[in-house]
C-alpha cells in the first residue's frame, strides 16, 4: 500500500532563506511558480529568452537566464520537457550545483534512465503532479489540490524529504482533494510511459477505426465524431470516474448503455493484450523503450514526424477540421 504523507508533516519553514528556481516557465512551470510564490516562498525563473520569458516577467518574476537562475537557487525545479532536459541540464544547470543544493523532477524518465546523474553531494526528488499545467494552477486557485507522486532518490542535505514536502504543500497539493502520494522515480517513470504504451493509444486508434467503419456504414462524419468524442461526453466520462468511481459511474447512463457495456466491453481485450501490457512493462523496465526514443531523436525523429503527419492528415482529422469549421471551435 502506498503512503500518503499527511499536510501536517509539511514544514514550509524548511524553504525559508531559500531561493527556488522554476527552469521552464511552460505549462507545469508558470503554475508552479505561481503557486510556490503565493505559498510565500522566494521563487526566480530561468528560461530562454523568449515569449515565456517575457510571460515570467510580466508575471512579476526576476527572469533570468537558465545558468543564473540555477546559479542563484538553493531548490531548482527542473520543469523542462524530458527529451530536453538532459542537454540543458549538463550545459546550464550541472556547473552550478554546489552541495545541499536540491533538485526537483516532476517526472521520474531521466533519473530512472540515468540521462540525467547529479553528483552524489545535492539531493534529488520528485514531486509529479498527477495533474496538467492548468489544473496546477487553477484548482489551488479555487481551494482544491491534486495528486501528486512524491519520493527522495537522494538525500545529501538531510532535508531531501522535508524540502519535497514543503514544495509538495507550495504547489498545492495537500489542499482538499489532492493527496502527495509516496512513490519512487522508477515507479512514477513505469506507470506514466505504461498507460501511453497501452491503453491511451489503444484507445486513440479504436476510436479511429470505430470512426472508418461507421462512416462506412453510411453514418455521416460529423455524427460519428460527435458520438466518439467531438461532444465532450467522454471527457466528461474521465471526470465522473475521478469522481464517482470507475464502475459506478456506469450508473449514469441508461439501463440499456449500462447492458451494453458490459456485455460487449470484454470482448475487445483480444487475446494478445495482456501480452502486450507484459512486454511495454518489460521494455520500460528494461530500458528498450527509453533507447529507441533516444535512438529516434538521435535521428531526426524520422518515424515519429512521419507517424504524427499520417494521424493529422487522416480521414478522422480532415472530418474533424469540418466539424471543428461548423461548430465555431
Ligand atoms: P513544456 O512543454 O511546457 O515546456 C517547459 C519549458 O521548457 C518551456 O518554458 C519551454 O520554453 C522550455 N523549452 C522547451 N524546449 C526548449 C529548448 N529546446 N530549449 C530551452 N527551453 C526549452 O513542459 P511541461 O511543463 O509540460 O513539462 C515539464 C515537466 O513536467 C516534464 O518533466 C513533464 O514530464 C512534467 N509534467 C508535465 C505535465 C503536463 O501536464 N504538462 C504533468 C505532470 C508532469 P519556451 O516556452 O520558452 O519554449
Amino acid at each position: 500500500m502506498a503512503k500518503f504523507h499527511s499536510a501536517k508533516d509539511a514544514n514550509p519553514a524548511i524553504l525559508s532563506g531559500k531561493t527556488l528556481a522554476i527552469i521552464g516557465y511552460g505549462n507545469q512551470g508558470r503554475s508552479q511558480a505561481i503557486n510556490l510564490r503565493r505559498a510565500g516562498h522566494h521563487v526566480i525563473v530561468g528560461n530562454v529568452e523568449d515569449d515565456s520569458f517575457r510571460q515570467a516577467k510580466s508575471d512579476g518574476f526576476e527572469t533570468f537566464t537558465m545558468d543564473h537562475a540555477a546559479a542563484r537557487a538553493d531548490v531548482i525545479l527542473l520543469l523542462l520537457p524530458d527529451e530536453i532536459a538532459p542537454e540543458i541540464y549538463r550545459r546550464d544547470i550541472a556547473p552550478h550545483l554546489k552541495a545541499a543544493k536540491t533538485l526537483v523532477f516532476a517526472s521520474g524518465y531521466n533519473i530512472t534512465y540515468k540521462f540525467i546523474t547529479p553528483p552524489a553531494d545535492v539531493d534529488v526528488v520528485l514531486v509529479a503532479p498527477r495533474m496538467i499545467g492548468q489544473g496546477v494552477l487553477d484548482l489551488p486557485a479555487r481551494g482544491e489540490g491534486f495528486p501528486v507522486l512524491v519520493g527522495v532518490k537522494q538525500d545529501a542535505s538531510g532535508n531531501a524529504l522535508a524540502r519535497m514536502l514543503a514544495i509538495a504543500q507550495g504547489i498545492g497539493a495537500f489542499m482538499p482533494h489532492g493527496a502527495v502520494v509516496e512513490s519512487s522515480f522508477e515507479e512514477e517513470t513505469l506507470v506514466d510511459l505504461f498507460s501511453e504504451h497501452t491503453w491511451a493509444g489503444a484507445m486513440l486508434f479504436l476510436l479511429e477505426r470505430a470512426f472508418k467503419l461507421l462512416t462506412e456504414a453510411g453514418v455521416s462524419p460529423e455524427v460519428a465524431l460527435l458520438e466518439l468524442y467531438a461532444s465532450g461526453e467522454l471527457g466528461e466520462i474521465g471526470h465522473a470516474m475521478a469522481a464517482r468511481g470507475f464502475w459506478k459511474q456506469l450508473k449514469l447512463h441508461s439501463h440499456t448503455s449500462q447492458f451494453g457495456q458490459l456485455t460487449h466491453g470484454a470482448d475487445f481485450i483480444g487475446p494478445n493484450a495482456e501480452a502486450l501490457m507484459l512486454k511495454a512493462i518489460k521494455e520500460i523496465r528494461d530500458g528498450t523503450f527509453a533507447k529507441r526514443w533516444a535512438g529516434e531523436q538521435a535521428a531526426g525523429s524520422p518515424t515519429f514526424n512521419r507517424l504524427l503527419g499520417e494521424v493529422l492528415e487522416s480521414a478522422l482529422a480532415k472530418a474533424e477540421d469540418d466539424l471543428f469549421a461548423k461548430l465555431g471551435r
